[in-house]
């Protein structure tokens, strides 16, 4: 099985990772001839938007997936005209624009946070008024790791951030903000044939919008709470004509679950799956593009996941912690940049937090 992914950033890697034990060959699809994917499969080094790169990189493929969510829609149009591609046109299309997507969300009947579209950096100080203060206006394309996000805490601060937003219209929304005790995320796959699994929840600590540890299965997640999650995540990937992994992101408030994201792929938040549970996000996704079966999604004990920003710590100072995995992505360090990740498995939890301590000290957030 050859499998072509758009991107080569450590999503790829990883899902080569996963895909090579099982037979598969990878080929990668990136502008950037240094991609971490390249290590681990043949790099083509070209842009999204070109046809004659998209047609020479599917020569030979049997399947073609992509590994971020701001893949041109026109490059998965052109390359589907090639070879099959999951998750596919209609998921992408839907789910990279925050508002597209909110509205999809909604229309299910699924909550969200309040949200309008704010076409005028002027209309800032009216709009406030629909969702309510404090509020967050975020661009409604490319967004990631909670850049481009301005929080709006009173009405005079109105006027400043207007100033500092993007003049072109129809690039924002505006959010109503909500006051969650916690952020979660599910990860789901859905196969070819439409079978669903689910992971179990996990609970995320994000700052400054960047994920820094997630913890699975999520602490005191009733099965309520995660029967509420699987429901939304099969009502949106169902709508979607969903094939592949995709992650919900929630934000838990007195007991209620509103969706924040959909991320049509593999996701950050699902990296503990790789020691952490019978099959990885990773290995779950190859088999649903593949047509293969799922495998299962049980949880191996209860892990931690510490994102690695910045500089790659000393490699002893990791390993010396029981039960933990040191991933490092090759790429070059830079402040706040996520460069790898650690994940420790604990059979029963009760040791998780003494040893998230020491992954911190080893690997500080910079
Ligand atoms: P996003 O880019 O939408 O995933 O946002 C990044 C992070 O910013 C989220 O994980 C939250 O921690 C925070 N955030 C985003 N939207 C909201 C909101 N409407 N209310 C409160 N916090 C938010």
């Amino acid at each position: 099985m050859k499998v072509g992914v758009l991107g080569g950033g450590q999503l790829g890697r990883m899902l080569a990772l996963a895909g090579i034990p099982m037979g598969f060959g990878f080929r990668f699809l990136d502008p950037d001839g240094a991609a971490p994917a390249g290590h681990v499969g043949e790099l083509h080094v070209g842009s999204y938007e070109d046809r004659a790169a998209l047609s020479n990189f599917a020569t030979g493929l049997d399947v073609a997936t992509f590994e971020f969510e701001n893949v041109p829609a026109k490059s998965v149009l052109a390359l589907g005209g090639y070879v099959l591609v999951y998750p596919g046109l209609v998921a992408l299309d839907q789910l990279q624009d925050r508002l597209s997507e909110k509205t999809l969300i909604r229309s299910l009947g699924i909550p969200t946070a309040e949200f309008v579209p704010l076409n005028s950096a002027g209309d800032l100080r009216s709009l406030t008024g629909l969702v309510g203060l404090p509020a967050v206006v975020k661009t409604r394309r490319f967004g990631y790791d909670g850049k481009d996000q301005w929080v709006v805490r009173s009405e005079e601060e109105c006027e400043a951030i207007a100033r500092h937003l993007p003049a072109s219209p129809d690039t924002l929304i505006l959010e109503g903000f909500v006051d969650f005790e916690r952020e979660v995320s599910l990860i789901a796959a859905r196969g070819r044939r439409g079978e669903m699994a689910f992971y179990p929840l996990a609970e995320n600590l994000h700052l400054g919008g960047i994920l820094r540890r997630s913890i699975a299965p999520a602490p005191g997640a009733t099965a309520a709470l995660q029967q509420t999650a699987e429901r939304y995540a099969r009502q949106i990937a169902e709508e979607l004509e969903y094939v592949g992994v995709l992650a919900v992101e929630l934000f838990e408030r007195a007991g209620e679950l509103l969706v924040n994201e959909v991320a049509p792929r593999v996701h950050n938040s699902g990296h503990w799956t790789i020691e952490g549970a019978e099959t990885s996000q990773f290995e779950n996704h190859l088999r649903a593009i593949s047509g293969l079966p799922l495998g299962s999604t049980a949880a191996r004990g209860v892990s931690a996941m510490w994102n690695v920003l910045g500089s790659p710590p000393a490699a002893e100072s990791i390993l010396e912690i029981p039960g933990a995995h040191l991933h490092l992505y090759g790429k070059a360090p830079r402040a706040g940049r996520k460069i790898g990740h650690v994940t420790v498995v604990s059979t029963d939890g009760s040791d998780l937090a003494e040893r998230i301590e020491r992954i911190a000290a080893a690997a500080p957030q910079t």
